[in-house]
């Protein structure tokens, strides 16, 4: 389906086509709760970045997380680039040079009336913040990191994968 998007203030539009739609994915690690999950996670979409189109990249800036390694106490620069509009600080999606025919709009930034998913996936709760409440229907599943399965294979298993996009 074709997604239409945008920040708050309105300076940054976008459109973009997703076979992913569903916005099943609540992530809860400290980077989506910071920079997109005022409730304590986030949530992406996944879409097809050779579709995407932007009106407003002026306004877009990104952000790519540091890191420190639990193991090595090393700091690590994330080659996540998570872009956000900088007049307004509306998460819009983020995009990975190692997936680079994806991009995950967050479904906060989109304005088409989005599908309701018929079951969640919570993950990252390692990371989760004491204060978050994780509410889970009958048929979520939960992950301490990440899911075993990709957004695409989600689609899949449920059958509700956009084949026209
Ligand atoms: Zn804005
Ligand atoms: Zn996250």
């Amino acid at each position: 389906m074709l997604l239409e998007g945008s920040c708050h203030c309105g300076s940054v539009h976008f459109t973009v086509r997703s076979a992913q739609p569903y916005p099943f994915n609540l992530c809860y690690c400290s980077i989506c709760r910071k920079t997109a999950g005022g409730g304590g996670y986030a949530i992406n979409l996944g879409a097809n970045n050779e579709t995407l189109k932007v009106d407003g990249m002026d306004c877009v800036n990104v952000y790519q997380a540091k890191m420190r390694d639990a193991d090595t106490g090393k700091t690590k620069q994330s080659p996540g680039r998570r872009h956000f509009c900088s007049k307004c600080g509306s998460a819009l999606w983020s995009w990975d040079p190692r997936w680079p025919e994806l991009v995950h709009p967050f479904a906060s930034a989109i304005d088409t009336e989005l599908p309701v998913p018929p079951e969640h996936t919570h993950m990252m709760l390692n990371s989760k913040a004491s204060w978050v409440e994780v509410h889970t229907g009958p048929k979520d599943n939960m992950f301490n990191a990440y899911p075993h399965e990709s957004l695409a294979e989600w689609h899949q298993r449920l059958g509700l994968e956009d084949h026209n996009d």
